[in-house]
């Protein structure tokens, strides 16, 4: 069955990996803010709950809460005249198949009916995947857009406190996902040791063949657990090891993507625009709720933990008191309040400045610089140049692209996008 991962987020359980995907989502360009009906992701987090006690953790659990199928309707009954119609819930925790299947099957009959268009997805660990309960799940609600995390250092995810017995099971379990027929995105974060092992992670992906998953390859950040403890990995590693696979990715053309460098291709090339985290646009387009209803302009905000970037409360505060709040307009301001080396960037137009949550937590503020940019300036530059020289033409086409037409149009903006 073709069951595309159109999952934007990126990790599954709430793992120190930027990003959600929460940052998620990607949204026209053509649907300028209003003060409604502009959200078109929605990072939701029914629990903290979790199976699996991760040394890293960006939301790790408070409580046992549980949304109930009553809490679910009266949320998304008072966030549905915020939502475009084919908007994207993207189920995130805690890990959210603690929820239990059918949870899931009437909250999406619900959100339905008020919204037809809606999709649902789902990032989880999968560690309580059974075909028996879940495949028809993952098919009728999920439409296959599921993704999970694995970190091949296998250090940090822990099940009963054990890293081994956590990739044993994984493993298993992902074996199961792709037996039933489905293609999950597998985030793995990386730290400055463990950065090398993303080749590894490709090499996997690859060998996999027919039963091949999705890869996002992610930063691993300082929040939750692993709050305090600074940059984890440095931009030049970070940005070096995506150029390296970015090579073999467009040589080989395998028939799995590798995230971020296929949206930043997509970006590149015109077929997407304002897609997170290269946007300066994502206040008033995403929203998160937490399992104790706090709403943050997504999950990556919400993973600070602190309350001054915190919208409201979806129980208490109507729709404009929570788009009206002091941080709601606080991220909303990106879109202007831009460092001035961001505004003369020769990747301006792909990157718009990065992601305010990051600028953020790195300690540069709400209109500072992103602490990622050497990576993405790497990538960008890496793009640009085999765009032109013609060794990207395979991965352009996929997309649906003309690397002739493109060529000629990088041509025309003398010194443009080319940068270099
Ligand atoms: S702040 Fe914006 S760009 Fe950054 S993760 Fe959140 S939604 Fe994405
Ligand atoms: S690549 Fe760097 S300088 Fe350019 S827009 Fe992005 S963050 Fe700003």
């Amino acid at each position: 069955m073709d069951l595309a991962n159109a999952c934007a987020s990126g990790c599954g359980d709430g793992c120190a990996s930027s990003r959600t995907e929460s940052g998620s989502g990607m949204w026209p360009a053509s649907s300028p803010p209003s003060p409604s009906s502009t959200v078109s992701t929605v990072i939701v987090k029914g629990t903290k709950v979790c199976n699996a006690g991760c040394t890293y953790c960006s939301t790790p659990p408070e409580d046992a809460q549980k949304w109930s199928q009553d809490d679910f309707e009266a949320i998304f009954s008072k966030l549905a005249p915020l939502l475009t119609e084919q908007c994207i819930l993207i189920w995130h925790g805690g890990e959210p198949m603690l929820m239990g299947p059918d949870f899931y099957r009437r909250a999406f009959d619900f959100a339905r009916k008020i919204k037809p268009e809606i999709r649902f997805s789902l990032q989880s660990n999968l560690l309580g995947y059974e075909s028996r309960t879940w495949r028809g799940v993952f098919e009728d609600v999920f439409k296959g857009s599921v993704s999970t995390s694995y970190d091949p250092d296998e250090k940090n995810r822990l099940l009963r406190g054990n890293a081994g017995l956590y990739a044993k099971v994984f493993f298993d379990r992902l074996e199961a996902v792709l037996a039933d027929g489905f293609h999950p995105k597998v985030i793995s974060t990386f730290d400055e040791e463990s950065v090398h092992l993303a080749d590894s992670m490709y090499e996997r992906a690859l060998a996999a063949k027919d039963r091949h998953f999705n890869l996002r390859l992610n930063y691993r950040y300082p929040a939750g657990r692993a709050g305090g403890r600074g940059e984890l990995l440095a931009p030049r590693s970070y940005g070096d090891m995506l150029v390296r696979i970015y090579d073999r990715w467009i040589s080989d053309v395998p028939p799995f993507v590798v995230t971020p460098l296929d949206e930043m291709l997509k970006k590149s090339i015109t077929i997407e625009s304002h897609r997170c985290p290269w946007t300066r646009e994502c206040g008033g387009r995403v929203l998160s709720v937490e399992p104790d209803g706090g709403v943050f302009n997504c999950a990556d905000f919400a993973d600070l933990g602190d309350p001054a970037h915190r919208f409201g409360s979806i129980w208490t505060d109507d729709a404009a008191a929570l788009m009206g709040s002091p941080a709601a307009k606080a991220v909303r301001r990106r879109r202007v309040d831009l460092p001035r080396e961001c505004q003369a960037c020769r990747h301006f137009e792909r990157c718009e400045g990065g992601c305010v949550r990051d600028a953020v937590l790195y300690g540069k503020g709400m209109g500072g610089k992103f602490h990622y940019c050497e990576s993405w300036l790497m990538v960008f530059d890496r793009i640009a140049e085999t765009v032109a020289d013609g060794r990207a033409d395979g991965a352009v086409r996929m997309y649906g692209g003309g690397p002739d037409g493109l060529r000629a149009s990088m041509g025309a903006q003398a010194g443009g996008w080319r940068g270099a």
